[in-house]
């Protein structure tokens, strides 16, 4: 077999070395059989016995080859930027939604399925049911980090039934634009787009598919963002705009 072009183990072992020295549990909510191995669909909760008010959902690397999501969620964790928040938030993370396609960098995984289509109906997919699984139990704010190859700059989708003047989504774009580009095209993906942000999403019934953000919003989710950083720029760059876009979140949600 030729080697695949990333290793989920070394994230595995990176998750697995914060769940034991921080005594969190890394908890396998599903497997799939791929590329002769068995890879697990992972989840953590940094404090669900906390009585913080607000629950939110950080998610990586449902397309395989959007790696900056999946190194974002693991510095999150091992540099333990999650402290100022947990007063606040109880944080849920699901760091590698697509292990097979995040070795194999594709955006689709090991059936060549793109699971953030397939959130309207029965998916059939390991990966996409233990999202479900973990969105039952409504969640105030859900972050899920992306790339697109084909932007120059950060862009965001909102979703959100809070309204807020500037919306958060710009808030975050804001504090990003000293990191990264912002993507100031007025159509972004053939939706209106307004200097980085996207909010003229249709509603869930107008939908033939849902992306995992839309299924969060339909079942109770206040607010959903789908946060895109272009791969163009080294790790480092997208990682710390995503990291920066989580801390403006949280702190202004
Ligand atoms: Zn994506």
């Amino acid at each position: 077999m030729t080697p695949l072009p990333r290793n989920f183990k070394i994230i595995l072992d990176r998750l697995e070395n914060f769940s034991q020295a921080e005594k969190i549990p890394l908890e396998v909510l599903g497997k799939i059989s791929a590329d002769e191995e068995t890879l697990p669909i992972l989840k953590l909760e940094l404090n669900p016995q906390s009585t913080a008010q607000k629950k939110v959902l950080i998610s990586g690397g449902i397309h395989g080859d959007e790696p900056a999501g999946v190194e974002t969620i693991c510095e999150f964790l091992e540099n333990k930027l999650y402290s100022p928040f947990l007063k606040d938030w109880r944080i849920t993370l699901l760091p590698c939604l697509n292990p097979s396609g995040y070795q194999r960098d594709t955006r689709n995984n090991y059936e060549d399925k793109d699971l953030n289509r397939l959130f309207k109906l029965d998916s059939s997919c390991t990966e996409v049911e233990s999202a479900q699984k973990v969105l039952e139990s409504p969640f105030d704010l859900t972050l899920e980090l992306h790339e697109d190859c084909d932007s120059d700059g950060y862009y965001i989708f909102q979703k959100e039934n809070l309204q807020s003047t500037p919306p958060l989504g710009r808030k975050i774009l804001n504090a990003i634009e000293s990191i990264m580009p912002i993507n100031r095209s007025s159509e972004i993906e053939e939706i209106p787009a307004e200097d980085g942000l996207i909010m003229r999403l249709k509603e869930p019934d107008e939908m033939p598919w849902w992306p995992m953000a839309l299924y969060s919003y339909h079942i109770g989710c206040q607010r959903s963002f789908t946060l895109e950083t272009t791969p163009k720029l080294s790790m480092n760059v997208r990682v710390e705009a995503h990291l920066k876009a989580i801390e403006i979140a949280l702190s202004q949600y």
